[in-house]
């Protein structure tokens, strides 16, 4: 097994060596190394063809994060807020407040105004960087202190600037220091979660946590492709750089692995199968609904992942037999990983176990790992189910504004309380996510996790989407589950099918495949969109909110 198993203390560890990792800030570890005439090319616009090389993306940083001190007079510590999607200038941005020891805030520009406000209200940021077409929104959700924002002509109103004018001159660029924290722990970095529970936390990340997980994650054997023949990363990327997955996970590892990141926006299956072989793509990060809407595509297969070495998906459930159909059609093992904005990304990785489908591996190296009894915190016997508590120098800081929260989300022994409900399998120390704690549906006693029934739902034919959550049955004082389903373009278009003869294939199918309790006896609604957030994850708050709005009409 991958895992060591302590039976005193109820402790898992990594049976890998635990990685040696330099003491040094985020910019120096990614582009320390960097020469200025470096010309390998570092990020691409897949649509346009646009590229940055690594010297140019390390002079344009300098240059920004000199004129973000000067210029536009920041001071390292001070905190900017970057809501940008994925683009080189993302990249050129914080790279910049980087360089310059700024905190940098994450959020999505797409935001509505109510949680743009929110982030904006829990970091307080000194500067905002926003494209211009994002300043509607942004004046909207009050926010006013923005100085800068991505466009090179100046809009001549107060206080907004663009990039190219707070640009400090190449020689002194050149010639400066990057900042170097006195203490690793500073912060680097204050992404957003998800928002999937609630109005989303901004996560404290230090340069420590940072540099740590990037060490930790290169330290797992096979976790790039490049052990296979010291070939360059090359990876496709269509996830957001403002959440964890897209900027640590892929970003940052890029730049660190002097790879060359490729940036698909919008993602659709028929662009993602283009670039691929374009691109000579060896590396793919996914997150499962990108995942299973590009498996229905026809363009799909082993021809057109010809060079891919390695998918990586993470973020939310995968089914084991989504994966194998994965690799019937690509010829690719999907690998997974799990992890949490509060872990920098990562805890767990298919890499650093034997890899059985459906299961989100092992522990990575340097991590511990607890699994408790939900009641009695105590920890439970391999192979049961209960909390899993992790451990490790990827582990945030805390939450923003919320020292209550923060203390809430340790035990006494110093573990992080992630909220999710693992198995470990005794014979591999392979771990897999059953659900969150606060999803779980409870039918007279039994809990049902609504993560294994989305599964199923999705494996059938005419199924594209599928949410699961608790009815609330008040005759018979229990929870029901109950499915949202988006059907298949396919089935859309078959205009015969009744809704009624659909309802009950689909309610027999899962009755075929799972046991008694998890039948759908809440009842199954179909709907044009499953709601799903930036970061991949069905949004089954809104569901709720959607089953709600249903019960009083
Ligand atoms: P919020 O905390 O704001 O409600 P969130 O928890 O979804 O949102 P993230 O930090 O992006 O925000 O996501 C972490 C969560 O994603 C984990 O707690 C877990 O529930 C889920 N997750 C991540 N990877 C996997 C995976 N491979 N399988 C199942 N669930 C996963
Ligand atoms: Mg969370």
């Amino acid at each position: 097994p991958f895992t060591v198993y302590n039976h005193k203390t109820g402790i898992y560890a990594s049976r890998l060596p635990p990685p040696k990792v330099p003491l040094t800030s985020v910019y120096d570890f990614c582009l320390g190394n960097v020469s200025f005439d470096d010309a390998g090319a570092a990020i691409t616009i897949c649509s346009t063809g646009q590229t940055i090389s690594y010297g140019q993306l390390k002079l344009r940083s300098q240059q920004f994060g000199l004129g973000l001190l000067t210029k536009a007079k920041l001071k390292p510590g001070d905190t900017i807020l970057v809501a940008l999607h994925s683009s080189i200038d993302f990249a050129v941005c914080v790279m910049a407040a980087q360089f310059a020891g700024l905190q940098v805030a994450l959020a999505n520009p797409d935001y509505a105004r109510r949680e743009l406000k929110h982030v904006y209200n829990l970091v307080k940021p000194k500067k905002v960087i926003i494209h211009s077409t994002h300043l509607g929104r942004a004046a909207a959700a009050s926010i006013k202190t923005f100085t800068v924002v991505l466009t090179d002509t100046k809009l001549g109103r107060g206080g907004v600037l663009s990039i190219g004018e707070l640009l400090a001159d190449e020689a002194s660029a050149k010639a400066a220091k990057s900042y170097m924290p006195g203490d690793l722990n500073t912060t680097a970095y204050l992404p957003s979660s998800s928002g999937t529970t609630g109005l989303p936390k901004a996560v404290q990340i230090s340069h420590k946590n940072l540099v740590s997980m990037l060490s930790m994650n290169l330290n797992i054997p096979g976790y790039i492709p490049d052990a296979l023949s010291g070939e360059q990363l090359r990876v496709l990327t269509f996830l957001p750089f403002f959440h964890a997955i897209g900027l640590v996970g892929q970003l940052h590892l890029v730049l660190k692995t002097r790879g060359q990141l490729f940036i698909l926006r919008p993602f659709t299956p028929d662009s993602l199968c283009k670039a691929v072989p374009e691109h000579k793509i060896n590396m793919i990060g996914m997150v499962p609904p990108a995942l299973t809407k590009l498996m229905k595509h026809p363009g799909l297969s082993r021809d057109t992942f010809a060079t891919v070495k390695n998918v990586r998906c993470g973020g939310a459930p995968l089914d084991a037999e989504t994966e194998a159909k994965f690799l019937q059609l690509t010829g690719v093992e999907v690998k997974q990983g799990w992890g949490m904005t509060e872990l920098t990304v990562a805890g767990l990785d298919a890499s650093s176990g034997q890899q059985t489908p459906g299961s989100v591996g092992c522990l990575i190296p340097g991590t511990l790992a607890k699994v408790v009894d939900v009641s009695t915190r105590e920890p439970v016997e391999p192979g049961q189910r209960g909390e899993l508590l992790i451990k490790g120098d990827q582990v945030f800081r805390g939450y923003v504004s919320n020292p209550e929260e923060t203390k809430a989300s340790f035990t006494e022994d110093g573990f992080f309380r992630t909220g999710d409900i693992v198995t470990v399998d005794p014979r591999t120390g392979e771990f897999s996510i059953v659900d969150r704690l606060k999803e779980l549906i409870k039918y007279q006693g039994y809990q049902v996790a609504p993560a294994d029934l989305e599964g199923v739902l999705i494996s059938h034919p005419k199924i594209a989407a599928a949410a699961v959550v608790g009815r609330y049955d008040k005759e018979n004082g229990t929870e029901l589950p109950c499915a949202f389903v988006e059907l298949s373009v396919d089935a859309q278009q078959q205009q015969h099918l009744s809704k009624h003869a659909l309802a009950e294939e689909i309610d027999q199918f899962v009755r075929s495949k799972v046991s008694h309790h998890k039948f759908l006896r809440g009842g199954i609604y179909f709907v044009d969109k499953v709601p799903v957030g930036a970061s991949g994850k069905i949004l089954r708050k809104d569901v709720r909110a959607m089953l709600k709005s249903l019960e009083q009409g």
